[in-house]
């Protein structure tokens, strides 16, 4: 197995035995975007502990797998929909933004597309250009995933300070992805097992539109997905006959690339070099 990196999954609700068997299958780093519990929280301080679990505590759990884990703060889109309490956890953020294994601002984005979600998305986008942050976005699922994803692109595209190569956008499928690489962006394919696309399907999209600025994650979570997501994604592409080049730059090379633009980026010792 060649080495891989898996740039988008909540590693806060999977097991240690997870981590190990992403270790055994080539994974040498991931990043941990913050996202819902599976429970709506009560106060803003819940928030703060869980930013001290993805900067302090989840960094260590990884390195005992040999595994880099990197972080994106933020108030999830579904939370978001309460105005206040999103305000007070932004006011949060920039006590950790530049703890060393932050990449930035993110997964923000919709859930159900509501006014409430977009206010705090463009407040979330005033945060990141304060102090140059990367930015990771979340797209709706499911049916309201093409308008989502429509209105988040027509908000980055309307504020100036966004720079699109900074920015990934997360979750695309078939429908969605043009919008992102037309629009200069970064894009996540997110691999499950049935909804979102699976290797299959992301295989295909890789042979429509290409390599560039694409990347694999697994957004492995507390539900029903697979971490080894990346890894049947590698399986896919060597049984269609890819070359391993093609396959690295899209499980580590991409990644790699797109972290490296962050702020607080230093470069790890050890790390596999780019091609
Ligand atoms: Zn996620």
């Amino acid at each position: 197995m060649p080495h891989y990196i898996d740039p988008h999954i909540h590693m806060v609700s999977r097991t240690t035995d997870d981590y190990h068997r992403m270790a055994l299958a080539g994974c040498v780093a991931i990043s941990e975007p913050a996202f819902w519990a599976g429970f709506d929280r009560g106060s803003a301080r819940a928030f703060h502990d869980y930013f001290r679990q993805l900067t302090e505590y989840e960094p260590k759990r990884a390195a005992l797998f040999g595994i880099r884990h990197y972080s994106w703060l933020c108030i999830n889109a579904k939370e978001a929909d309460n105005v206040s309490l999103s305000r007070e956890v932004i006011s949060l953020i920039p006590e950790f933004m530049s703890q060393p294994n932050v990449l930035g601002v993110g997964e923000i984005g919709l859930n159900k597309n509501t006014a409430n979600e977009a206010t705090i998305f463009q407040e979330h986008l005033d945060l990141a250009a304060k102090t140059d942050e990367l930015v990771l976005i979340h797209t709706p699922h499911l049916e309201d995933k093409f308008k989502g994803t429509r209105m988040i692109i027509d908000m980055l595209k309307n504020d100036t300070r966004v720079k699109p190569h900074r920015v990934c956008v997360d979750h695309v499928e078939e429908h969605t992805i043009r919008l992102a690489l037309d629009g200069g962006f970064w894009c996540g394919m997110t691999l499950y097992p049935l909804t979102k696309c699976t290797p299959q399907r992301a295989c295909d999209m890789l042979e429509a539109f290409g390599t560039e600025r694409v990347l694999a994650n697994s957004a492995g979570d507390w539900g029903k997905s697979d971490p080894m997501a990346v890894p049947e994604l590698i399986q896919e592409m060597r049984r269609r006959g890819h070359p391993e080049e093609t396959i690295r730059t899209v499980v580590y090379d991409n990644p790699l690339a797109f972290w490296r633009q962050s702020r607080n980026w230093k470069e790890p010792a050890g790390l596999p070099t780019l091609a």
